[in-house]
C-alpha cells in the first residue's frame, strides 16, 4: 500500500517489534512498569520538564492537559482550526465541563493578540474563568513562528493565564526550523507528542509539565479508562521512535516538496509551493474530477488518498520518492 491519508499509518520496524517483543514490563497502573517509567522520565530530561505521562493516544493527552489546567466552569482560548477544539469530539466540554473560546487562526496558525485579548473574560459570575491559552505546532503542516510563541508567552504571563501546545508534530516543527525541540517547547507549561504519527510507533502519546500537573493528569487518565497493565510493550517502540526517528523526518519533509512539485505536473491539480513546510501537501483539484472514481481507481493499485478539496496528502517514513513517482504515474493515467 503506498497511503497518503496520514501519518498515522506507518507500520512498526522490523527492529522496533524487536524492542517490543524484549521490553522489560509490570503493572503501570502500580508504577511497576520499567519501560513506561524509564519512557516517561527520559522524555521529561529530554524536554527540560519535571514530569511526563504515557498516554493512549493525542486526543487523550490533549484531554488531560485540559483537565489538569482547568476546573469545572473554566475554559481555555484556541483557534478555530484547533485539533482540540476541532476534532476531538468535544472532549474537553463533554467530560470536563469545561468551555472552549475558539478564535479565528491566521493563516500562518497564530492567533492575533487582539482577538485574545478581547476574548479574556472579566471575573464576574456571568463568564467562565478563563485559565488557559492552547497553541498546536505544526497546525496544518505550518510552523508556528517562533517569534509568536515568544510573544505568546508574554502575553500568557501579562494576563495570568498558562499555555498548552499541541504538539501532536513539534518534532517536525523543530527538524522543519532546524532547532532543538526544546527551543520550541521551554515556552509552554505543558505540552503533547505524538508518538504514533510520523515518529512511526504504533500507539500512544506523552503528555509533559511540572509534578502537580503530571499528577492531576495522572488521575485523570484513570478516570477515563487510560490506566493501562503492561504497557511497556508499546511504550518500548515510543522510546525508539523518539530516539531513531527524529532526523528522517526531513525525508518526510522533502518528499512532500517533492510530491507536490509532481502535483502540479498534473492538469487539474494544484498546489501552492510556498505552504509546504513540513510533511503535508494541500492540493486544489479541479470541480470536473469525479474524486469518488478516482479514489476507487487508485485503490485498486494499491495507492489511498483522502478526498475533499484542498485535498490533504501527508508523507511519512512508509512513503519513499519512489513511491511518489508510482501514484503521480497512475493518477495522470486514471485521469
Ligand atoms: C492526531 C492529532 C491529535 C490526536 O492524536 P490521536 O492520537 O489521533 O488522538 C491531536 N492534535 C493534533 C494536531 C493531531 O494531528
Amino acid at each position: 500500500m503506498i497511503d497518503f491519508r496520514s501519518d498515522t499509518v506507518t507500520r512498526p520496524s522490523e527492529k522496533m517489534r524487536q524492542v517490543m517483543a524484549s521490553a522489560l514490563v509490570g503493572d503501570d497502573v502500580y508504577g511497576d512498569d520499567t519501560t513506561v517509567n524509564d519512557l516517561e522520565l527520559w522524555a521529561a530530561e529530554r524536554h527540560g520538564f519535571e514530569a511526563a505521562i504515557y498516554c493512549t493516544s493525542g486526543t487523550q493527552a490533549n484531554l488531560l492537559a485540559l483537565m489538569a489546567h482547568c476546573d469545572r466552569g473554566d475554559e481555555y482560548l484556541c483557534g478555530q482550526q484547533a485539533h482540540n477544539y476541532k476534532f476531538e469530539g468535544g472532549g474537553a466540554a463533554v467530560l470536563g465541563s469545561i468551555q472552549p473560546q475558539p478564535l479565528e487562526n491566521d493563516a500562518d496558525g497564530s492567533i492575533p493578540f487582539s482577538k485574545l485579548t478581547a476574548a479574556i473574560k472579566p471575573l464576574d459570575p456571568h463568564f467562565a474563568r478563563t485559565k488557559l491559552l492552547s497553541l498546536e505546532n505544526t497546525i496544518n503542516g505550518k510552523v508556528l513562528p517562533l517569534e509568536y510563541i515568544q510573544q505568546a508567552r508574554e502575553f500568557v504571563n501579562q494576563h495570568g493565564l498558562q499555555m498548552h501546545l499541541d504538539g501532536a508534530r513539534v518534532y517536525n516543527a523543530a527538524v522543519a526550523m532546524n532547532v532543538d525541540i526544546t527551543e520550541i517547547v521551554k515556552y509552554f507549561d505543558s505540552f503533547t507528542i505524538c508518538l504514533s504519527k510520523g515518529l512511526g510507533a504504533p500507539v500512544g502519546s506523552l503528555l509533559l509539565g511540572d509534578k502537580a500537573l503530571i499528577a492531576k493528569a495522572r488521575r485523570w487518565r484513570k478516570v477515563l479508562g487510560g490506566g493501562m497493565r503492561q504497557a511497556g510493550i508499546i511504550a518500548a517502540a515510543g522510546k525508539l521512535a523518539l530516539t531513531e526517528n527524529i532526523e528522517r523526518l526531513a525525508d518526510d519533509h522533502h518528499n512532500a516538496r517533492y510530491l507536490a512539485e509532481q502535483l502540479n505536473t498534473v492538469e487539474g491539480f494544484s498546489v501552492n509551493l510556498q505552504h509546504i513546510q513540513t510533511n503535508m501537501a494541500f492540493a486544489k483539484v479541479d470541480q470536473h474530477i469525479n474524486q469518488t472514481q478516482l479514489i476507487a481507481t487508485l485503490k485498486q493499485q494499491d495507492i489511498l488518498i483522502s478526498g475533499g478539496n484542498p485535498m490533504r496528502f501527508v508523507t511519512h517514513l512508509d512513503i519513499t520518492t519512489a513511491d511518489i513517482d508510482t501514484f503521480i504515474a497512475a493518477l495522470k493515467s486514471a485521469l
